[in-house]
């Protein structure tokens, strides 16, 4: 009887078949010889992404968020893999890199690194915003890309992923330098961009200054007034909420995580990182909501105001990073009860996150939140984490968030309602028209509800009821995988 089990098993190895490590065995799991089964196939699918990819940890972090949560989807749905979904998905289907020159305001010549990933088309044309900070590199790029791909998919809209962005760093230039880079950076970016194949937005250092210049230089050099940039001013084909989205978005998402637990942010102590477009309307949302943020910071440093932020208050931040162009420890000298800490590499910890609060809303950038940072946040008595930020915990700190039960809601799924606006946006600009204040944030609101609703139910049909991270990955992948299938191999 042994044997006999043993030889049977022998020959379905031989010829390929599955083994049982986690696989059910029906006829219908059965897959090619050459395709692993699905726990070693997302082993083999990571050593690939390393080994193709390397000194990019911030690619292959992203890429295994999403494949851990996908195991039990490969094990229901062998077509993904008979069809190689995932291999493809890991490979962008275009990388632009190119070189940028331009002159700073003393004549001298300067180069930068210009980058585009246009990650995946199956749903629609790429879109995802461009990034200029000193720390850009392709791995970061090819993260924020494959990220963008999944949430473009949950905002409902038909829009592929792709991100791009340049080492340029937009802090201490005069606006003169902005406009040059912007031209030069447009003048080869134009070439494979368009309002049906490529459409950029915003992100970190991308504001709507550095939107205008890079629209005009498209203008000029092609002729044509279209929506091939989203984040536009208002007069020349913006969408209103556009600017608020990103955080009203997070804290709508936010919002409805706690209507589970029938509770609200009402008088709830609010962390929030960062001091930048995300940051301010997630403080400005929240103060809508009765919630009561108490923090916020840049590269420099945190400020913790104990009486919480007000709407002067608030007027006051954004006059200082949008127009005066400053650092937020100038917020500690206008208001004396706050204090400023400033940023301490040596301190192992960043002190914004290790602050008696209700919840957290990481705003800044990737990897801001460490294991250590996770297990002061709980320590502390949160018991809600909305990333604005894209993948601003590290792959410990979520686990830590998992195990800990709390509300945690992961980037792709929190932070859609930017990109979903600038879908609104692109819908606006086709229809030459736009839609009035209330009508956008209604929509955005409602995409908000959707998305909300499609991760927790999603989370709770494959297993793991409550498990966002799960929820958005896997209803963000299922959705482009079979346009991919409907698509043939391309
Ligand atoms: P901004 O450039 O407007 O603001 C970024 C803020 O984060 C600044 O306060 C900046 O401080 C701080 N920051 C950036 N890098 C670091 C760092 N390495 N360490 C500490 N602080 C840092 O960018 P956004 O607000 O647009 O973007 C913030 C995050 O939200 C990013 O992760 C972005 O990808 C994500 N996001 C943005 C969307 C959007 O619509 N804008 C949409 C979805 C996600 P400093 O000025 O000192 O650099």
């Amino acid at each position: 009887m042994f044997w006999s089990y043993c030889d049977d098993l022998l020959a379905q190895i031989r010829t390929g078949w599955q083994d049982k490590k986690g696989d059910d065995m029906s006829t219908d799991t059965l897959i090619r010889p050459e395709i692993k089964t699905s726990g070693g196939y997302i082993e083999d699918i990571m050593n690939i992404v390393k080994a193709k990819n390397p000194a990019e940890p911030e690619f292959h972090q992203a890429v295994q968020e999403v494949l851990e949560s996908l195991r039990v989807v490969l094990q229901r749905h062998p077509e993904y893999r008979e069809s190689r979904i995932l291999e493809r998905m890991i490979e962008p289907e275009r990388v632009i890199m190119f070189r940028v020159p331009w002159f700073d305001d003393a004549g001298n010549i300067q180069v930068n690194r210009g980058f585009r990933i246009e990650m995946n088309s199956a749903i629609g044309p790429y879109k995802g915003g461009l990034r200029f900070h000193a720390s850009v590199n392709l791995g970061i790029l090819k993260f924020l890309a494959f990220e963008q791909v999944l949430k473009n998919s949950l905002t409902t809209l038909p829009m592929g992923g792709g991100k791009g962005g340049s080492d340029f760093d937009p802090k201490g230039k005069s606006n003169n330098e902005v406009m040059r880079f912007c031209q030069s950076f447009m003048t080869e970016l134009a070439r494979h961009i368009g309002p049906d194949t490529d459409v950029p937005a915003g992100d970190i250092g991308v504001g709507g200054r550095e939107i205008g210049f890079l629209f005009g230089e498209y203008k000029r050099l092609r002729n044509e007034f279209t929506g091939v940039l989203t984040g536009k001013g208002l007069n020349w084909g913006g969408s209103l909420i556009r600017p608020e989205a990103t955080g009203y978005g997070c804290v709508y998402f936010a919002a409805e995580m706690l209507k589970t637990r029938n509770d609200s942010l009402e008088g709830k102590l609010c962390l929030v990182s960062g001091s930048g477009n995300v940051a301010q309307y997630t403080v400005e949302k929240l103060l809508d909501l009765g919630a009561i943020p108490i923090t916020m910071s840049d590269s420099n440093g945190v400020i913790f105001d104990p009486d919480g932020f007000n709407r002067e208050k608030l007027a006051w931040i954004m006059e200082l990073k949008n127009v005066r162009r400053g650092r937020i420890r100038d917020y500690a000298d206008q208001f004396k009860q706050a204090v400023f800490i400033p940023s301490d590499v040596k301190l192992g910890y960043n002190p914004l996150w290790n602050i008696n609060a209700h919840c957290a809303f990481p705003s800044a950038t990737q990897n801001e939140i460490s294991a250590r940072d996770a297990a002061n946040l709980i320590k502390n008595g949160v018991t809600l984490v909305a990333e604005g930020a894209n993948m601003p915990s590290t792959l410990d700190a979520t686990r830590i968030f998992l195990e800990a039960g709390i509300l945690y809601g992961p980037a792709k799924a929190a932070n859609a309602g930017g990109v979903a606006t600038s879908g609104l946006e692109m819908a606006q600009n086709s229809a030459r028209l736009n839609w009035t204040r209330e009508e956008v944030d209604d929509r955005l609101h409602k995409i908000m509800i959707a998305i909300h609703r499609n991760s927790h139910e999603t989370a709770e049909i494959y297993g793991t009821p409550g498990n966002l991270v799960n929820g958005a990955n896997i209803a963000g992948f299922l959705k482009v995988a079979d346009a991919m299938l409907d698509q043939g191999v391309v």
